[in-house]
Formats: C-alpha cells, sequence, structure tokens
C-alpha cells in the first residue's frame, strides 16, 4: 500500500467494501483541499482492478503501476481544464463507461475538482448517475461538495476525509523538503490541515509574508505609520494574499488567547515564535483580542463578498484600526 497518510479509517472501510463485494456504483469523495483524496481514490480503483492488491507494500505491480500513471486502459483520470469540465468532455466520459472493461473487472472514473463539472455538465451526468452501465465506477473528489447540484449529490456514496493532523502534516514535510522539526511543526500548525497548503505555505512568499505579518502584530503600537502601510500595500495586490495575511493574523490572536487561558503548548501554532508570544498575551485583554480578531473578520468578509472593492483601502483601514486597538485606545 503506498502510503494514505491519515485515511487509514477510509480507506479500511473502502477496502472492507472491496472485499465484501459492496462498493456503490458513484462515490463522491469530499474534503479540504490538499489532504489526499485523489490519493485514496486512485488507490481505491487499483484495489477494486488489481487481483493482486494487498494493504502491504507491492509497489512493483505492473497493473496498480499503470493506474497510478494513468495509463490503464479501464481506469480514467479527469482534471479540469482551464477550470472547469464541459458537457462534451462529460459525454466523452459517459461513453467510456459504457463499454465493457477490457482487462480490468470495473471501469472506473476519477474526476478531480469535482465542483469545476458545470451545470449542463452535471445535468447531463446524472443519466449515468441513475442508470450507471454494468462495472462501471464513477468517483467524483471535491473540496466544495456544495457546488454540486442536489441531484447529483443524492445520487453518490458520501465518503468524508478529514483534515490531516499537525503531527502527520510534520513528518511529511520533514521527509519532503528536508527541514528542521521545528520549522515543520510551525508550517504545518498554519496549514489548517491539509498538507497541500502546508508545502504552499513552506515557499519563500509565505515566509516572508508570514514574517511581515508577525512582525507587525507583535510590535503592536509601536509599528511605524509608513511601514504599516507598506505593509497593507504589499498584502492587498492580491486577493489570496490578503486572505494569507489575515489567516497569518488569526493564528497570532488564536495562540494568545491559547497562552493566556493556559491551554497546551503544543496547541499554539506559531512555536518559533513563543518567547515573543507570551508576553504580548499578558499586554492583551480579551476583549482586545476579540476586537482585533472582528477587525479581520470584517475585512475578510468585505474582501470576500465585492468584486470591485478598492483592496489597498480595506487593507489600510484594518491594519490602522488594529494598531490602534493594541494601543488601547478604542477602534
Ligand atoms: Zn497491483
Amino acid at each position: 500500500m503506498t502510503d494514505i497518510l491519515g485515511h487509514k479509517k477510509v480507506f479500511d472501510v473502502l477496502e472492507k467494501s472491496a472485499t465484501d463485494r459492496q462498493t456503490a456504483q458513484s462515490y463522491l469523495f469530499s474534503g479540504k483541499e490538499g489532504i489526499g483524496k485523489l490519493h485514496v481514490a486512485i488507490e481505491f480503483a487499483c484495489m477494486l482492478n488489481c487481483p493482486r492488491y494487498t494493504p502491504t507494500d507491492h509497489l512493483e505491480c505492473g497493473i496498480c503501476d499503470r493506474i497510478r500513471k494513468g495509463n490503464h486502459p479501464d481506469v480514467r483520470i479527469e482534471t479540469p481544464i482551464k477550470g472547469s469540465i464541459k458537457i462534451d468532455r462529460v459525454r466523452y466520459l459517459q461513453s467510456f463507461l459504457k463499454y465493457s472493461p477490457v482487462e480490468a473487472p470495473f471501469r472506473v472514473i476519477i474526476i478531480d475538482d469535482a465542483h469545476l463539472i458545470n451545470r449542463a455538465a452535471q445535468n447531463a451526468l446524472l443519466k449515468t448517475l441513475e442508470e450507471p452501465p454494468a462495472y462501471s465506477l464513477m468517483i467524483l473528489v471535491t473540496s466544495r461538495s456544495s457546488h454540486l447540484l442536489p441531484t447529483v449529490r443524492s445520487r453518490l456514496r458520501k465518503v468524508m476525509f478529514s483534515p490531516l493532523t499537525r503531527s502527520v502534516i510534520t513528518k511529511e514535510l520533514v521527509r519532503i523538503k528536508n527541514i528542521s522539526e521545528e520549522e515543520a511543526q510551525t508550517v504545518a500548525g498554519l496549514s489548517s490541515g491539509s498538507l497541500g497548503r502546508a508545502l504552499e505555505l513552506h515557499s519563500a512568499g509565505a515566509t516572508n509574508l508570514r514574517k511581515s505579518v508577525m512582525d507587525f502584530f507583535n510590535a503592536g503600537s509601536n509599528f511605524g505609520l509608513a511601514p504599516l502601510l507598506e505593509l497593507s500595500a504589499q498584502v492587498s495586490v492580491d486577493q489570496r494574499k490578503l486572505f494569507d495575511a489575515i489567516e497569518f493574523g488569526m493564528t497570532w490572536i488564536r495562540d494568545l488567547m491559547t497562552l493566556k487561558l493556559g491551554g497546551p503548548h503544543s496547541s499554539v501554532i506559531n512555536t518559533d515564535l513563543i518567547d515573543i508570544l507570551r508576553p504580548s498575551a499578558q499586554h492583551y485583554s480579551i476583549e482586545e483580542l476579540l476586537r482585533i480578531r472582528d477587525l479581520m473578520s470584517n475585512g475578510l468578509a468585505l474582501v470576500d463578498s465585492e468584486t470591485n472593492i478598492n483592496r489597498n483601502l480595506v487593507s489600510d483601514v484594518m491594519f490602522l484600526r488594529i494598531r490602534q486597538t493594541m494601543s488601547g485606545k478604542s477602534a
């Protein structure tokens, strides 16, 4: 078995259904982005189509190898092109499922980011979900199952994936990126249980952004106006960056709350900054921290909801008000 990280329970259930021949014909694999849902879907296809599949290592197997590489005639792994899956693609997949398997017991289609199947294509897909051809199996993989039509969702067997634990992500980061355990633990804490997000956060850009945001929060009311406006301009160049900056700020609040309320050390996210965070936790009252959190939530909601909003202005106001709150004056 290749590494299925934190999804052993899900994997065991799938394996049991395969052994007992109790599989459904259509599945919905849902859960956070970047936690390995697609990987488990591919392993499920291997499990169903390889007579030698056992839960022990057999990476040398030719059948599984072709499935994993997308070279097996009976298994298709579909990903959106230019951010969507259109009706002609769905029709092609439907015709693929209609034919009997060439080599394997099942014809399998795995659609990654299935929430990007457009509405017309989802409606077309319904026909296959209502009357699936014999020996066919379809797995829709998504981090946004609410974007699928209720009529589609209701015809799928749901398999929910939990976020990965901090220790699983830490271990993976150390393995993949060859970084220190301490650094890995900090990045893992910031990743909300997603290995994909953790890898993104480990990139130079994200590391620098986090440092700038943390410098601001740690300096509090001593942070100068010019660097504040510079930071604001830097983070508001695009929406993603501003969201990231707010997310980093939220972890600062969470850490201070944890320290203030005597929560376990292991729950602190910014472990590398703990010596700076401790005195700050003493310095601010809970009310002040909640007010800062609300300022960030409001900023986030504004930028998220309005398309033509002046991000830089929202960001300026947000940072200024946070600084004002940190100086002990009511914002
Ligand atoms: Zn195999």
